[in-house]
């Protein structure tokens, strides 16, 4: 069942198909319903005509031989009338097409009335109403009624056709009827019914069949659009649709590869301009390594004799000196960040555990020299990875750097968990923390929430660390709080494993 609806959503071929169906077989109902109507009433009413007026110069021959009869005896009278019944219904020998009834004499208010029949026709076949209306009107009366063979619990439609008899001699009055079969009719409308149900469930199935042939030829190039798409998608743009006809599905194939040749040259072009300013990164920093290594050994030269300067010289020696710092801390990161871009990065692949590199942390000097107090959570049972340990060094002492600077607060905890698919390393300090989409922005390129950049800083510190982590397979990501804290979680996944989910979910989550 549930596949079912599952291919009504997704086929819009199978939606065309029922529908169709549905539709075609509600409209040749209808049309059946209609057809079988006007057959069966027109089998009806000619059958009707003629039984009618057979009936009628039935009764005038029947009224002939009564009033030929003298006798006034109502034995001999109820002999005569019997006789009457016989050559009536013996008149046509074997293809007599109709049954006799004959009720009297009629006695006013009296309800038994001794009724005679011919053949074998059963009590109850003249329909109540129809005795009524002959016995108590004059004329001639009909109705359609279902005729009881005697013997036999089988009925066949009929039509009764009733009227009066008076006997002059006597003033009696008698009902005779003519029961004529309609089993013909009922098995020539029986064949109709049957060609109709046939020829119809025929129809609907070879609509149905068109439908099918005529949705598919629509959606066919529909279907190669979509799996074109997806392969665009994917990433392989050099795939075409085959263009063939004028018709809109060909114009649909040649606007998709236009779109994909544009999107290609786009592409293309992005990539060269990227490329051009990856090569332009790389090639400043490999260009100003040289002056700086000159600037910094005067730079030393300057700070070793800033005690021999005058006070304003010697600060400025000073400033020079850290300055020359910072600007090789940005130098490197750039370098680093063009050997990321241009995919030269390299992973040096060592067993590390690092619950050790965690309990290690406690004696960081920069928390040490801020008076902060590290606790360590779960860090006794090894945890072991396959990484770089230089790199996995950098992304700790980082996240160690960020929470002494920007923390803000007099206690980090540094937690290491494990599931089977990768280890989970965490350091949070509960003091300033991370507000709005800032938890996503510290990964930006330059991005420092402080904007007076009074911290010092470049602003890519976590952008290295994130690429250091993906280049392990694993995640860094980043929770915090505007005021409670914040959370940074590296997942390096185990050999095998997978960073999905992280043995750590952050408590600022
Ligand atoms: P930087 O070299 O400036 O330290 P990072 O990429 O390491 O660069 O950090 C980027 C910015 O993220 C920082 O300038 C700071 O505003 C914010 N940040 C990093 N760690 C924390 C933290 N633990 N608490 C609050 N803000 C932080």
């Amino acid at each position: 069942m549930r596949s079912l609806a599952g291919l009504w959503r997704r086929s819009i071929q199978a939606r065309v198909v029922t529908s169709t169906i549905i539709l075609s077989a509600l409209v040749i109902s209808l049309t059946g319903w209609a057809l079988l109507r006007d057959v069966a009433g027109g089998l009806a009413e000619s059958r009707r005509t003629a039984t009618i007026s057979e009936a009628r110069s039935g009764f005038d021959n029947a009224q002939e031989q009564i009033d030929a009869a003298v006798e006034t005896e109502p034995a001999t009278q109820s002999q005569t009338l019997t006789q009457m019944v016989d050559s009536l219904t013996s008149s046509r020998g074997a293809k007599r097409t109709y049954e006799l009834v004959l009720e009297g004499p009629l006695e006013s208010g009296s309800t038994q009335v001794p009724v005679r029949s011919s053949g074998a026709i059963a009590s109850g076949s003249v329909p109540e109403d129809l005795s009524d209306k002959v016995q108590n009107k004059g004329g001639t009366f009909w109705q359609y009624s279902r005729l009881g063979i005697l013997g036999s619990s089988d009925h066949e439609p009929g039509i009764v056709v009733g009227s009066q008899l008076n006997v002059p001699s006597t003033g009696d009055t008698y009902a005779l009827y003519y029961l004529f079969s309609m089993a013909e009719q009922q098995s020539t409308l029986d064949l109709v019914r049957q060609a109709l149900l046939l020829g119809g469930f025929a129809m609907v199935l070879m609509v149905g069949g068109v439908a099918w042939l005529v949705s598919r030829q629509v959606l066919n190039p529909v279907r190669l659009a979509r799996r074109i798409a997806e392969r665009y998608a994917s990433g392989s743009l050099e795939q075409r649709m085959r263009v063939s006809g004028e018709d809109d599905i060909a114009r649909l194939s040649t606007s998709l590869n236009q779109m994909a040749a544009s999107l290609q040259n786009q592409i293309r072009r992005l990539e060269n301009l990227s490329r051009l300013q990856q090569r332009f990164v790389s090639d400043v920093s490999h260009e100003l390594r040289t002056p700086l290594t000159t600037v910094r050994m005067a730079s030393d030269v300057l700070h070793d004799a800033r005690k021999s300067f005058d006070p304003q010289t010697s600060r400025a020696a000073e400033l020079l000196q850290n300055e020359l710092g910072r600007f090789e801390d940005l130098l490197s990161d750039l370098l680093d960040l063009s050997r990321f871009d241009a995919g030269a990065a390299q992973l040096d692949l060592e067993t590390i555990d690092l619950a050790e590199i965690a309990r290690g942390a406690v004696d960081d000097p920069q928390l040490a020299r801020k008076g902060i107090n590290v606790v360590l959570v779960n860090t006794d049972q090894p945890a072991i990875v396959e990484a770089d340990i230089r790199r996995i060094d950098r992304i700790v002492r980082n996240l160690l750097t960020n929470a002494a600077k920007y923390g803000g607060s007099d206690r980090v905890e540094i937690e290491v968990q494990q599931n089977a698919g990768c280890v989970s390393f965490a350091v949070r300090d509960f003091g300033l923390g991370l507000s709005g989409d800032e938890n996503l922005r510290v990964f930006d390129r330059f991005w420092r929430a402080d904007p007076a950049r009074t911290q010092g800083g470049t602003g890519l510190g976590l952008p290295i660390s994130k690429e250091d982590a993906e280049l392990h397979g694993g995640t860094l990501k980043a929770w915090g709080k505007p005021g409670e804290g914040s959370e940074f979680v590296l997942t390096i996944p185990k050999p095998g494993g997978s960073p999905q989910p992280p043995a750590i979910v952050s408590v600022f989550a």
